[in-house]
């Protein structure tokens, strides 16, 4: 009988393919290795998944031999490969794409040693080996020429709008953000739209942090029964080396100790030293431990903290790395050297050796989930890693996510609890709802600045004290409305309007007409709204080089002279973003400096900068999107302002009131964390909405069971589960029919027909069109994930083979994004 190899090769398709092996490598292909492979003609980097004798399912003469072998070692070890090839099926995603999610780029020798093999095909192509070894970062940049109109779909096209409006960009971070950036950016190279080039990287900012050991700090009461606790997971743990056995055999009970924790504490409650604790006693029994945070780039203190702790014993993958240093990273986990590591949502693939804990730090965080490509969500894979690899694994967050809550009252997870702040004079913040019905515009003129805020503000500043006011929308006015007929001005390509951005001014902000600080400080009446800062200013003040942007498409463009609809040439900026949060507030605080944080001043490592200023004290008020709210530690925060917090809460999204509350309480968290005590204003027309009640009272535990309760009430996770099948199509009625094709297709399968799945729709997508394609999805409910599995794996041929061609269908399981 033959020796065959299944080969998982990097095509958007869910089968393995039977290969050959030739004698000559008979004993050396092993699983997890990459081996080259004929596949349609093409030479195509693959790696082997099952390596058995035994006669093939399909005619012998169609089986080709292996071309090479590329790894002597299985790039992929055991826990890992059989923990990608169960996130696979679990997601009906194509096993190849998984394989990619964990796959290290390949080292110059090699790649040296296949070009003489012969032509490299597919993943190989792209020049991602040319640049591993040279410490060189690939760059792209839109060109000059201009495409035939209509030629270019889906992610290509978005990529190009990305790098027309947003300048150069490195490959890596389109990749970040882009499932398929680098086959778009070769259809965009190839058609001369697109250059890359390949330049010195930029210095790498977590390696400029000071580096000093740390003292660990003595743990208080709390932290040392949760480290306690966790010691003794990791005690009862299988012993090194048995991690791999275990991932052989899915079927081998689990060990009788709890092995996976909830860490609930509140913000500032210390459980960062307990994650430090935890990994150390994993470090001295002898395993590897992962560590993953929501937004690496924004926690470089967390960052720090970790490696003042365990210096190079410790890798950091995030996106900044050149292909050389992740590929360095990835070699010395790979190969032992390194035993932790750190990093965001994608870290979870990181080939940590003899795995023994996972941490995942504010678990409840929306950007673990990923919504390009393979769409898995990072903490519930962190789960099952660690489960198959007989790890322990530990969520930690101040407002545990519904899901996590679930899983502690079925006793899946083992609630540990911080109850309060570690440092001894803090405590947790005095919250003030501000009823906006109430109270009108302070000072500053705009309504969103009531005058409690704004006397708060006073006060901060006063005392020396520095200020953070979190609004979520970005950019100068969200939108722009026509002054006569109303109509709003919307993308072309999507259904939203559009936000109008200054960017950045030359100029200085505008001067505060009469409101001198001696005025401020005595306390004086309100003085007049400086100019800029009234609600809707008409056109005559519309600042000059600013950008009507789309959030959804990348699109920008420059502000119309006039409406499209009826040509009156009165266009109000309407609404409150950032840019102008930024603008009224300097205008109204002239002797306050003033800073931003959101996406649009984040790029490199400008968020990073801005964050040390902050904790320098160089800045008074700091004014940002929910990239304030992070975990971040600034001791001299004692007031936080939240401008509009029903923001976020009127969301066509069953998550919107979580997610609300998550952030508030977030926020919140960021004052009073040492001696002085910390206030926060709540701004609000709605307070007596359960997420706003609930966060201003600091009542977590109080929030998670009313929501629990109202999740079972509606049927929505964790008391059902979900699966949402996203369709889009350029043709309306081809997303339209492939959508009903669906929905009919589940109604009709055996579950549907049983009742045990309930199919929700045909309907459109909340946001009905983006990037010039009609969305539409069914929505598949059941109380078990069986019925819910049986009916996505009967759509699954359909898909394949029974709609238009035009129609693009995506599985999104456990689905987070509803828009
Ligand atoms: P969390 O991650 O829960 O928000 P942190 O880990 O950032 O909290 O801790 C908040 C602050 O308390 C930090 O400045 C940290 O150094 C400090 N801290 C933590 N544990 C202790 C302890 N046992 N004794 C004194 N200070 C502590
Ligand atoms: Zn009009
Ligand atoms: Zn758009």
């Amino acid at each position: 009988m033959p020796l065959l190899a299944d080969v998982a090769v990097p095509v958007p398709l869910s089968q393995a393919f039977t290969y050959e092996v030739p004698a000559a490598l008979a004993g050396e292909v092993r699983p997890g290795a990459r081996v080259l492979c004929e596949f349609h003609r093409r030479k195509l980097l693959g790696v082997v998944l099952a390596v058995s004798e035994r006669s093939a399912a399909i005619d012998p003469s169609k089986i080709k031999p292996l071309a090479a072998l590329v790894d002597a070692r299985p790039a992929l070890p055991a826990e890992l490969l059989s923990f990608l090839q169960e996130l696979a099926a679990y997601y009906f995603a194509p096993i190849g794409e998984v394989l990619r999610l964990a796959l290290p780029a390949i080292e110059r020798e090699q790649v040296r040693a296949l070009k003489a093999q012969g032509e490299l095909n597919g993943v190989l192509d792209l020049g991602r080996a040319k640049q591993v070894g040279g410490r060189k970062v690939a760059y792209a940049r839109a060109t000059d020429a201009v495409e035939e109109p209509g030629t270019l779909r889906g992610q290509a096209a978005a990529v190009l709008a990305l790098l027309r409006a947003n300048g150069e960009q490195p490959v890596a971070r389109l990749e970040e953000r882009f499932g398929n950036a680098r086959s778009a950016l070769k259809k965009l190279a190839e058609r001369n739209l697109v250059a890359l080039d390949e330049r010195e990287p930029p210095r790498d900012p977590f390696f400029r942090l000071a580096e000093a050991r740390d003292v660990p700090p003595e743990l208080n009461a709390a932290q040392a029964e949760a480290a306690a606790r966790i010691d003794a997971a990791l005690a009862a743990a299988p012993a090194p080396g048995a991690g791999e056995h275990r991932a052989g055999a899915p079927h081998e009970p689990r060990p009788a100790a709890p092995s996976a924790f909830l860490l609930f504490g509140v913000t500032g409650s210390g459980k960062t030293e307990v994650y430090l604790r935890a990994i150390k006693s994993c470090l001295e029994r002898g395993r590897g431990a992962l560590v993953m945070v929501p937004e690496i780039a924004l926690t470089p203190q967390l960052v720090a903290r970790f490696r003042a702790r365990f210096g190079d014993a410790l890798a950091v993958l995030h996106s900044g790395l050149s292909d050389a240093d992740r590929h360095a990273m990835w070699s010395s986990l790979h190969g032992g050297k390194v035993r932790v590591a750190i990093g965001a949502r994608s870290a979870l693939f990181a080939p940590v050796p003899d795995l023994g804990l996972i941490l995942v730090d504010e678990e409840h965080d929306g950007s673990f989930k990923q919504e390009e490509g393979v769409r898995y969500h990072a903490r519930d894979m962190a789960l099952l890693r660690a489960h198959r690899a007989g790890a322990v694994c530990v969520l930690g967050s101040a407002t545990p996510s519904i899901e996590s809550v679930a899983l502690v009252r079925r006793g899946k997870l083992t609630e540990l609890r911080l109850p309060d702040r570690a440092h001894r004079e803090a405590s947790l913040p005095e919250v003030t709802l501000v009823d906006l019905r109430r109270f009108g515009a302070g000072p500053s003129g705009d309504s969103l600045i009531s005058l409690p805020l704004h006397r708060a503000l006073e006060k901060t500043l006063a005392a020396k004290e520095q200020a953070i006011l979190f609004l979520n929308r970005r950019g100068f006015a969200p939108s722009v409305v026509c002054g006569s007929c109303g109509t709003l001005t919307t993308c072309e390509a999507c259904s939203v309007a559009l936000t109008y951005h200054r960017g950045r001014r030359r100029d200085a902000p505008p001067p505060a007409a009469g409101a001198p600080a001696a005025a401020l400080a005595a306390g004086a009446p309100a003085a007049p709204a400086p100019a800029g800062a009234p609600a809707a200013p008409p056109m005559d003040e519309r600042p000059q080089g600013g950008r009507l942007r789309c959030h959804y498409c990348d699109y920008a463009g420059p502000l119309p002279d006039r409406c499209a609809a009826c040509g009156s040439r009165t266009l109000l900026l309407e609404g409150l973003g950032t840019e102008r949060l930024e603008a009224t507030i300097a205008a109204s605080f002239p002797e306050a400096r003033v800073a931003r944080l959101d996406r649009d001043v984040a790029g490199k490592d400008r968020s990073q900068a801005i964050l040390a200023r902050m904790r320098e004290g160089k800045i008074d008020i700091l004014v940002g999107t929910q990239m304030v709210t992070k975990g971040h530690d600034l001791p001299n925060v004692t007031l936080v302002g939240v401008v509009n917090a029903d923001a976020a809460l009127g969301l066509p999204d069953f998550r919107a009131a979580e997610r609300g509350f998550q952030l508030l309480v977030q926020v919140a968290g960021r004052a009073g964390r040492r001696d002085r005590p910390g206030r926060v204003l709540i701004q609000t027309r709605n307070p007596e909405h359960p997420a706003i009640a609930f966060a201003a009272a600091h009542n977590v535990p109080g929030f998670l069971d009313r929501e629990i309760r109202d999740r079972e009430e509606v049927g929505y996770p964790p008391a059902t589960r979900l699966a949402l099948l996203r369709v889009d199509a350029v043709d309306e009625s081809v997303g339209r029919g492939a959508a009903a094709k669906l929905a009919a297709h589940a109604r009709t399968c055996p579950e549907g027909l049983a009742r045990r799945v309930e199919v929700l729709g045909p309907s459109a997508a909340p946001i009905a069109r983006l990037r010039g394609r009609y969305r539409f999805r069914v929505l598949l409910r059941a109380r078990e994930r069986g019925p819910l599995r049986g009916t996505l794996a009967a759509l699954v041929g359909l898909m394949r083979d029974g709609l238009d061609r035009n129609a693009r269908v995506i599985i999104d399981v456990d689905p987070v994004a509803m828009l």
